[in-house]
C-alpha cells in the first residue's frame, strides 16, 4: 500500500467540460491540455474527453502535442508558444496547428506551406494587452495591406487572450474586446477564439467560435469571489506514517517553528515540497481527517510533513489525511501559500501512487 495516492476523477473533468459546454453556448469548448493537463496528466484526461466530444486541444510545447497526437485522432491539436522554425515539418508530419504571434512565424508557415504544396493550418493570435505572445497592435495593420501574406495558411481561428478575466469589473476585459473586434475587422474573415475558463463566466460578449478553458476544467474556480460552480477532480491522500507525542514547549520539524502549548499528537505523513507540497503551506495548511480540519503544523520538509492530531484522538498510524480534498481544496492551499491553484495543480510531484477513476 503506498504513503500517498494522487487520485484524479476523469469523470469529474468530463463534466466540468459539459457545464463549460452550457456556459458558452456560440461555439465549441477546447480543452487546453498544457502542463501535463495541469499537472493531472494528459494522456489521461486528452482521451477522456475527446470520448466526451471535445474535439479542439491546446498544448503549450510542440512536445506535449506529438505526446497526445495518436489519443485524440482527427481532433484539432494546437500548440499555444507559436511556431519555431525547426518544429514545422513535425507539425506538418502530425497534423499540429501552430498558434502564430509573429509576422516571422507567419512567414515561416507560409514558406513551410509553398514547400508542402498545400494549405496547413494555423490559428492567429492577436495581443491586446497580455504583451506576452501574439501579434501586436502595429503588426495587424501592417499584415492586413500585405497582399499574399497568409497565402497557403488555412486560418482556423483568430484568437486572443484575456489579461484579467477572473476580475470582471477589471475594464481590461471591455478594451481587449474592442481590441480584438478591430483587428478581427482589419484581417480576413475567421472564426474567432476569445475565453478561457474565467472569459466563459464574463457574459454572452465575451462568447466566441472557441472557448479555450484550462484550469476551470481541473476544478480552479473560474469566478473567485463567488462559489466555485466546477467539481473538484483531485484528491490527495497520505498515510500517516508515526505519531510522536509532543510536551508542552517542545518544537517540530526544522528551525522548530511550531511550538506545542499543550500535550500534543504530532501525526507524520511522506508528503513534502518534493513532491509540490509547497514549503510556503508550512504552519499555515491544513489537511482533512474524517471531514473534520486537521491544522498543518512546523515546516514542510522535502519529504515528510506534519499534523497536528491532538483534537483526532482516533487518528494514528496508518490512517489516511486528505491533504487535497474538500478541506484543502487546490485554491483553498493557494491562499495560504500565496499562489494560486494553477501552480498548486502543477507542482503536483512524481512520486504519488496515481489512480485514475473513470467510468
Ligand atoms: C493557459 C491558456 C489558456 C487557459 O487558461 P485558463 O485560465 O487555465 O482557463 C487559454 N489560452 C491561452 C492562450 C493560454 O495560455
Amino acid at each position: 500500500m503506498p504513503a500517498a495516492i494522487l487520485e484524479i476523477d476523469l469523470d469529474a473533468i468530463a463534466a466540468n467540460w459539459r457545464l463549460l459546454c452550457a456556459r458558452h453556448p456560440s461555439g465549441p469548448v477546447a480543452a487546453v491540455v498544457k502542463a501535463d493537463a495541469y499537472g493531472l496528466g494528459a494522456a489521461a484526461v486528452a482521451p477522456r474527453l475527446f470520448r466526451e466530444g471535445c474535439r479542439h486541444f491546446f498544448t503549450a510545447h510542440v512536445e506535449e502535442a506529438l505526446a497526445i497526437r495518436d489519443l485524440v485522432p482527427g481532433a484539432m491539436l494546437a500548440v499555444l508558444n507559436g511556431l519555431l522554425p525547426e518544429a514545422a515539418s513535425d507539425c506538418v508530419a502530425q497534423g499540429l496547428v501552430p498558434v502564430l504571434g509573429s509576422r516571422a512565424e507567419i512567414a515561416a508557415w507560409r514558406d513551410e506551406a509553398a514547400r508542402c504544396g498545400r494549405a496547413l493550418p494555423a490559428i492567429l493570435h492577436v495581443d491586446t494587452g497580455m504583451n506576452r505572445l501574439g501579434l501586436s497592435h502595429g503588426d495587424v495593420p501592417a499584415l492586413a495591406a500585405e497582399p499574399g501574406v497568409l497565402a497557403g495558411i488555412d486560418v482556423l481561428y483568430v484568437m486572443t487572450h484575456l489579461v484579467a478575466a477572473e476580475c470582471p469589473a477589471d475594464p481590461a476585459n471591455a478594451r481587449q474586446r474592442r481590441r480584438f473586434a478591430r483587428a478581427c475587422a482589419a484581417l480576413p474573415p475567421a472564426p474567432r477564439s476569445i475565453a478561457n475558463s474565467s472569459g466563459i463566466f464574463l457574459g454572452p460578449e465575451f462568447g466566441s467560435d472557441l472557448a479555450r478553458p484550462g484550469a476551470a476544467l481541473y476544478g480552479v474556480n473560474p469566478t473567485p469571489g463567488s462559489a466555485n460552480p466546477m467539481r473538484l477532480p483531485v484528491s490527495l491522500r497520505a498515510r500517516i506514517l508515526q505519531v510522536h507525542d509532543v510536551s508542552p514547549g517542545e518544537g517540530v520539524g526544522y528551525n522548530a517553528t511550531w511550538t506545542a502549548a499543550r500535550p500534543s499528537r504530532i501525526g507524520t505523513v511522506a508528503v513534502g515540497y518534493a513532491d509540490g507540497y509547497l514549503r510556503a503551506l508550512s504552519g499555515v495548511a491544513q489537511a482533512g481527517f474524517d471531514g473534520r480540519p486537521v491544522p498543518l503544523v512546523g515546516r514542510v520538509s522535502m519529504d515528510l510533513a506534519t499534523f497536528d492530531l491532538t483534537d483526532h484522538p482516533a487518528a494514528g498510524p496508518g490512517d489516511w489525511l486528505d491533504l487535497i480534498g474538500p478541506l484543502a481544496t487546490p485554491d483553498d492551499l493557494a491562499a495560504r501559500a500565496g499562489t494560486n491553484g494553477y501552480e498548486i495543480l502543477t507542482s503536483l510531484g512524481r512520486r504519488y501512487h496515481r489512480r485514475y477513476r473513470s467510468r
